[in-house]
C-alpha cells in the first residue's frame, strides 16, 4: 500500500528536485525554447511544497487537486496546464482514498497520462513530456500487472523514464515552442520529458525504502 504520507513525500522530494535542477532545466529551454522551464516549475512546486502542511488533512484525491490548482494558477506556459492536467486527472482517479494499492496507483498514473495526452494532443516522439511520461506508466502498469512489487514497478519505471527522455535527444519536436525550430531542435534533450524524469525518479526515492 501506498500511504498519504508518501504521497505528500513525493510531491515534497519533487520539488526539491526540481529546485535543484532549476538552472539544468532552464539551461535545456534555453536551447530549444525560451529559457523558462526551469523557473516555470520551480514557481510552482515551491508554492505546492510550502502548501504541503496544509493539504495533509485532506484524502489522496483532494491532495492531488489541490496541487494541480495551484499549478494552474501559478506556473506559467505550457508546462503549467500539462502538470496541471496530469495531477487533475490523477484526482479522479483515487477519489476518497487514504492509501492505494498497486491497482489504484496503476489508475493513478495512467489517468495522469491520459490527462497530458489529452490536454496537450502530442504523440510519442514528438520530443515532449510524453515522451518520458508514457513508458514509465506503461512499464509500470506491465510490471505490476506481472504480479510484481510496487518497488520493483516504480525502479523499472524510473529507468524507462530516463531512457525515453533520453530518446528525445535525436527527435525533432513537433509540438510546443521547440517545434518552431523544426530540424534545430535535433541533438537536445527535451526540457518536459526531463522535469517528468525527475517526477518519476522522485516517486521511486520515496516507494523504494
Ligand atoms: P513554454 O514552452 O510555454 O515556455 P515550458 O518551458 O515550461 O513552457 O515547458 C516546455 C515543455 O513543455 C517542453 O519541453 C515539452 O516537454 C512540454 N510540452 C510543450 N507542448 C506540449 C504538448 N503539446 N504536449 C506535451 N508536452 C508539451
Ligand atoms: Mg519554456
Ligand atoms: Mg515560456
Amino acid at each position: 500500500m501506498v500511504t498519504k504520507e508518501q504521497i505528500l513525500q513525493w510531491l515534497q522530494q519533487f520539488a526539491s528536485a526540481i529546485a535543484q535542477n532549476k538552472e539544468y532545466l532552464t539551461q535545456l529551454d534555453a536551447a530549444i525554447g525560451d529559457a523558462d522551464h526551469g523557473i516555470n516549475m520551480d514557481r510552482g512546486f515551491q508554492k505546492v511544497a510550502n502548501q504541503l502542511s496544509n493539504f495533509a488533512a485532506q484524502d489522496i484525491s483532494s491532495i492531488l487537486k489541490s496541487v494541480s490548482m495551484t499549478l494552474i494558477s501559478s506556473v506559467g506556459g505550457a508546462s503549467g496546464p500539462l502538470y496541471g492536467s496530469f495531477f487533475l486527472r490523477a484526482s479522479t482517479a483515487v477519489i476518497g482514498k487514504q492509501e492505494l494499492s498497486n491497482e489504484d496507483m496503476v489508475s493513478l498514473l495512467q489517468a495522469g497520462l491520459d490527462g497530458v495526452l489529452q490536454r496537450g494532443k502530442a504523440q510519442l516522439s514528438d520530443k515532449t513530456m510524453i515522451d518520458a511520461l508514457s513508458p514509465a506508466v506503461t512499464t509500470f502498469t506491465q510490471i505490476i500487472r506481472e504480479g510484481k512489487t510496487t518497488t520493483e514497478a516504480i525502479q523499472q519505471a524510473t529507468v524507462a523514464a530516463e531512457q525515453g527522455m533520453k530518446a528525445t535527444i535525436p527527435m525533432v519536436a513537433k509540438k510546443g515552442r521547440a517545434s518552431y525550430l523544426g530540424d534545430r531542435s535535433i541533438n537536445r534533450q527535451d526540457p518536459g520529458a526531463t522535469s517528468v524524469y525527475l517526477m518519476i525518479q522522485s516517486l521511486s526515492e520515496v516507494l523504494v525504502e
